[in-house]
C-alpha cells in the first residue's frame, strides 16, 4: 500500500505520454494519498516545427494536473536508442534527487524504440527499493503487449478533483462522457489541453471515446464492472 505522503515520479519519453498512461492515477494519487508528484519528459519533439506548441501544452497540462515538479528534456524524438547512456544518466540523477517511492515508466514491450529505452533505463535505475510500475500507451496497428497486473481505479468523484472547476472541455466532451463524473473523466478535460495536438488531428490516442474505452476495458479485467480503471505491469523492488 502507499503510505501517506509518497514521493512519486513519472517518466515519459514524450509529451503527452504520462498523461495518457498513468493521468488518472497521478490525479488519484496526489488528491487521496497527498502524494508529490514529479513528472520528466525526455522529448519535447522540438525538431519538428509544426510541433512548436507542444511543449507550452505540456506545461498547461501539467499544471492542470497540479505536478509538484514538471521538467521536460530535450531529447531527440526517435533517436533514444543512441542517447540511452544519456537517459540512463539523467534517470540516475532524479532518483538521487527525488528519491521516489513509486516510479511510473513506460512499458518495456512497447513497440516504439524511444518508450522501450526508457522503459529498460528505468528498470536498471529503480531496483534500491522503489516500486515501478509501466504504463501502457496504445500505438497504431500493434497490441500493446502490456502484461497488466496492477489497476488504479479511478471512480468516486469524491476523491478527484471537481471536474466542474476545470475550464475545459465543455464543448469537446460527448455529453455522456461530460455525465461521468470521477477521475476517468477529469482525466479527459485535462488531457484537453494538448488542442494543438488533438486539432492537428494526428493523435487519435488523444480521442476521448478511445482514452476512455481503454479505462473501461481494464476495469472490466480488474472485475470492476461498472468501473474505469488504468493499468499497469507492476513490479515491486524490496
Ligand atoms: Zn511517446
Amino acid at each position: 500500500m502507499l503510505r501517506d505522503g509518497p514521493s512519486v515520479l513519472a517518466v515519459g519519453p514524450h509529451v503527452d505520454d504520462v498523461e495518457l498512461g498513468c493521468g488518472g492515477s497521478l490525479l488519484r494519487f496526489k488528491r487521496e494519498f497527498r502524494a508529490t508528484v514529479h513528472v520528466a519528459v525526455f522529448s519535447d519533439h522540438y525538431q519538428e516545427p509544426t510541433y512548436v506548441d507542444r511543449k507550452r501544452e505540456a506545461e498547461r497540462a501539467g499544471e492542470l494536473f497540479g505536478y509538484d515538479t514538471l521538467e521536460i528534456l530535450d531529447h531527440k524524438d526517435t533517436e533514444f536508442p543512441q542517447e540511452e547512456l544519456k537517459i540512463q544518466e539523467r534517470l540516475r540523477r532524479l532518483r538521487r534527487e527525488l528519491q521516489p517511492d513509486l516510479v511510473l515508466a513506460p512499458n518495456p514491450s512497447d513497440t516504439h524504440q524511444d518508450h522501450r529505452v526508457l522503459a529498460d533505463c528505468a528498470i536498471r535505475e529503480f531496483r534500491y527499493g522503489e516500486v515501478l510500475w509501466h504504463y501502457e500507451i496504445n500505438q497504431f496497428g500493434v497490441p500493446n503487449r502490456l502484461r497488466a497486473n496492477t489497476f488504479v481505479s479511478l471512480d468516486g468523484s469524491t476523491v478527484g478533483p471537481d471536474p466542474e472547476s476545470l475550464s475545459i472541455g465543455q464543448d469537446s466532451l460527448p455529453a455522456h462522457i461530460l455525465s461521468a463524473g470521477g477521475m476517468n473523466y477529469a482525466k479527459l478535460k485535462v488531457v484537453l489541453a494538448y488542442e494543438a495536438m488533438v486539432s492537428q488531428r494526428n493523435k487519435p490516442l488523444l480521442d476521448p471515446e478511445l482514452m476512455l474505452a481503454v479505462m473501461r476495458v481494464r476495469a472490466i479485467q480488474r472485475d470492476n464492472q461498472a468501473g474505469y480503471c488504468e493499468a499497469f505491469s507492476g513490479r515491486i523492488n524490496v
